[in-house]
């Protein structure tokens, strides 16, 4: 017999502000907004003491000060930010073999099947829930509960924040019925005013309305929006891919201007990425450039690389590459960051790997020799230019003319 299935969507409260609240008790009970104070500086975080005053995250800095202009604004520390985030993801892997990251602070995970091993739903949310707070040294999180992904998304903003909602089979439409349209999954300010134009202002009335009307009206996504409004939706939770990758981010306290000194950054960082690619014996098949200017705008760019590469001089020069497409005049920048992603084990990704014959290590045992490996020793020993493998079988060569352009695609 199949046991119905259990998702939660787990978000973490007012994250950025939280973080900053948490480790700096002086601001507890004050409006905080996480962001940039530059002309055109838009807000990352609000307090939930500032969202009383009607700030919220993607406003104009500039608005968010109008309405309360004694909020304590802060330019965001994202390695602090980065180091909570992996301790609530770690925490959420020990409930979930399938978790899906939606962005650094929240994440789908598939619970079915679990009640053994935690509980019923709502007991295994609350261990979970006390679990990331102890992860985290204090912050909370709220979690929706639902057979369905997308109620179990709006489930966890219904008792923001340090709240739990569960949504038990069969009351998905119960739930639903009251809420506002704009509460659906891609129903935005656009389409919220044809639909109220048409008299539907809460999901009910969507519901009544019927397939043929909506179909008329919106086309595909009538039909969408008439399955959302009865609770249908088989989107399964998907393992995020690329959560694990390996990166370096800076935030500077004095502005990084102009491409020389953004470069130097990017090298230091590819180098940091790159030792640690080693350390784990893994390469990456993706390189990401993550760039922040003084107005908070944020920018990601990303490529792939084959063969995949633990070589900083490969992911630099990548990064430079990605930085091409950044409008760097007249901006000053607060925050670089290189990312490698789409992390393989080294020597499985292509045979040009085992060109050498296999060799008994240590304990000998014969493992094949791993020319990445071999390559990395000499240039660490003789310098990066004593060697390139010409013979390897279409190495990246990060000083050749073409640079990486035939060997990586937009992603
Ligand atoms: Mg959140």
């Amino acid at each position: 017999m199949d046991e119905p299935r259990t998702i939660f969507h787990v978000d973490m409260d007012a994250f950025f502000a939280s973080v900053e609240i948490r480790d700096d008790p002086g601001l507890l009970g004050k409006p905080v907004l996480v962001g940039g104070v530059a002309r055109r500086g838009v807000v990352a975080a609000a307090s939930y003491e500032a969202r009383k005053f009607g700030c919220r995250s993607a406003q104009p800095m500039a608005v968010a000060l109008r309405l309360c202009p004694h909020a304590v604004v802060l330019p965001g520390r994202f390695e602090a930010y980065a180091e909570a985030s992996d301790r609530a993801f770690e925490v959420f892997d020990q409930f979930s073999p399938v978790v899906e990251g939606l962005s650094i602070d929240e994440a789908f995970l598939d619970m079915t099947g679990t009640t053994r091993l935690f509980g019923a739903p709502a007991v295994a949310a609350e261990k979970l829930r006390a679990a990331v707070r102890d992860a985290t040294s204090g912050l909370t999180c709220s979690v929706g509960i639902s057979a369905v992904k997308f109620l179990a998304k709006i489930a966890s903003g219904h008792r923001k924040p340090d709240g739990l909602t569960e949504i038990p089979p069969g009351a998905e439409l119960e739930f639903l019925r009251p809420l506002p349209i704009e509460e659906l999954w891609g129903v935005g300010p656009k389409t919220a005013e044809r639909l109220r134009a048409h008299g539907i202002t809460t999901i009910a009335d969507l519901e009544r309305v019927g397939r043929p009307a909506l179909e008329h009206w919106f086309g595909s996504s009538g039909v969408h929006l008439h399955e959302l409004a009865h609770a249908m939706d088989p989107r399964e939770v998907v393992p995020s891919r690329d959560r694990k990758q390996i990166s370096h981010e800076d935030t500077y306290a004095v502005d990084v201007v102009g491409e020389a000194a953004i470069r130097r950054k990017l090298l230091s960082q590819a180098t940091r990425v790159a030792d640690r690619l080693v350390a784990k014996s893994v390469v990456a098949k993706r390189v990401q450039l993550k760039i922040r200017d003084t107005d908070f705008r944020t920018e990601t760019r990303q490529c792939t690389l084959r063969p995949g590469t633990d070589d900083a001089r490969v992911l630099y020069k990548a990064a430079c590459d990605l930085l091409q497409g950044v409008e760097i005049e007249g901006r000053s920048f607060r925050l670089t960051g290189v990312g490698a992603g789409d992390l393989v084990p080294r020597g499985v990704q292509g045979a040009q790997l085992d060109l050498l014959p296999p060799e008994p290590n240590a304990r000998g045992i014969v493992e094949p020799v791993r020319l990445q490996g071999v390559l990395s020793a000499v240039r660490s020993k003789f310098g990066h230019k004593a060697l390139f493998p010409a013979e390897a079988g279409g190495e990246a060569r990060p000083d050749s003319a073409g640079g990486l352009s035939d060997t990586r695609e937009e992603d």
